[in-house]
């Protein structure tokens, strides 16, 4: 079946003169999976978007990450409809900024104090200069393959070897900064204990995802969290979990609540904005007593808090308090990983997955992956074979052999079914 996508490539040509690359964010774009026009989306209800063509697709990218309680839920736009009749910005503190710390803070707490931003990209980047203001230490360790956001030290990823000093991965970042940053492989403690060795000493913070999400979905080995956090501090580095994509997730709270372990910051966005744009972080009071008013290390923002984005937050976090909710999720995913499992296997395709409760990631892959090196050693081209049959069918998975496939609370049956009608469809294709 060709999908018929004239306005999405007369829309894309036009943006291509006015928006650079197309897209507003590079994740959008379709390169990675051969480079066609990337489908201009304009309505989403439920567990569906249509585009400009009118086709209509199961959405298992729930706008990469937050939109978990599928599109347009009554609760979160009802509260986002009744803020913005009271005026959508004051610069000034309000009620409902306090009762969603609070209702933070009871689900993971951790948290003591909290602070609120924009964007998954600030939070992170401000809890990387408070555990400098805290430690009076300039380095920062990260983990090869882990995506924090776009601030200038976490664009340093890895190159070879146990541990890697920092290499950029974008152009405009000073090597001054780059090398303030060293990077160990995921789930290798021998690497972790090795980097400690040598600049243990410097490290001002230990930067993690607890579970990866962004090359594909990657849980932590066993005790791979509890070491990591011993080290640390065994060192006098903070440890920082960036539960951007993991808080609110896979249950009520965080992957640190779900494992019982807790860092000394966390940094958190996507789902807690039930859509709307907002980041936040927190941690030890002791630590957050730096952040400006209270301490010298600065930090602000005009939008921050702002009422839509917190009322919008309060309302997902509210119904993802509901029972049952992440039993349900899981639920969906266990079914459509062991179709596909079922299907690639009478089709003789090789791949793993990895599922975590509601979310999973498909690997074109004859190992169980643990690290970024063993993602990036998946077919690339089976993959983007695999997502353009898939959209044909249509179903919406993310552009990237590197994202995972979310369920929504709106994902019916029925839509697990057509999704599994799809992934045949698909794989007899990729057989032929
Ligand atoms: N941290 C993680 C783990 C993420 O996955 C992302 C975004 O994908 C970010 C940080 C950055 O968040 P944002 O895109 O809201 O700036």
């Amino acid at each position: 079946m060709a999908l018929k996508t004239e306005r999405s490539q007369h829309l894309y040509q036009q943006a291509l003169d006015v928006i650079v690359g197309g897209v507003n964010s590079p994740s959008r774009s379709f390169r990675a999976v051969g480079g066609e026009t990337p489908i201009f989306m304009k309505k989403a209800q439920g567990a569906y978007f249509w585009d400009e063509d009118n086709n209509r697709y199961i959405d298992y990218l729930a706008a990469f990450g937050p939109i978990i309680l599928g599109h347009a839920h009554p609760e979160v736009t009802q509260a986002i409809q009744d803020t913005a009749a009271n005026g959508v910005l004051y610069g000034t503190p309000t009620e409902k900024e306090v009762q969603f710390a609070k209702m933070l803070r009871q689900a993971i707490p951790s948290m003591e104090q909290i602070r609120f931003v924009n964007s998954g990209t600030e939070a992170v980047m401000t809890t990387i200069r408070l555990a400098r203001a805290y430690t009076g230490r300039d380095k920062i360790l990260k983990f090869a393959g882990c995506y924090h956001g776009h601030s200038d030290l976490v664009l340093v990823a890895a190159g070879s070897g146990p541990s890697t000093l920092g290499i950029p991965d974008s152009a405009g970042i000073p090597v001054s900064i780059a090398d303030q940053v060293i990077t160990v492989p995921y789930n290798d403690l021998d690497a972790l204990k090795e980097a400690l060795h040598h600049w243990g000493d410097q490290i001002a913070g230990v930067l993690v995802e607890p579970l990866v999400g962004n090359f594909g979905i990657v849980p932590p080995q066993p005790d791979f969290l509890a070491q990591v956090n011993q080290l640390s501090h065994d060192a006098g580095a903070l440890v920082i979990y960036d539960e951007v994509i993991t808080a609110f997730r896979f249950h009520y709270g965080a992957i640190q609540t779900y494992y019982h372990v807790e860092p000394d910051l966390t940094a958190l966005g996507k789902i807690i904005g039930g859509g709307l744009p907002i980041g936040a972080y927190g941690g030890r009071r002791e630590i957050m007593d730096k952040v400006a008013p209270m301490g010298p290390m600065y930090q602000a923002g005009t939008m921050a808090g702002n009422p839509l984005s917190i009322s919008a937050g309060i309302a997902c976090i509210a119904a993802l308090s509901k029972p049952g909710v992440y039993e349900e999720l899981e639920q969906k995913a266990s079914t459509l990983v062991q179709a596909i499992e079922k299907l690639a296997e009478q089709y003789n395709i090789t791949l793993t997955i990895n599922q975590m409760k509601g979310a999973f990631s498909v690997y074109f892959s004859d190992e169980k992956v643990i690290d970024y090196e063993g993602a990036k050693r998946a077919s690339s081209e089976q993959f983007a074979q695999f997502f353009r049959y898939m959209l044909a069918e249509g179903v919406y998975l993310a552009p990237s052999k590197y994202e995972a496939w979310f369920l929504t609370t709106a994902h019916q049956e029925v839509d697990i079914q057509f999704t599994i009608q799809a992934v045949e469809k698909a794989f007899q294709k990729m057989a032929e």
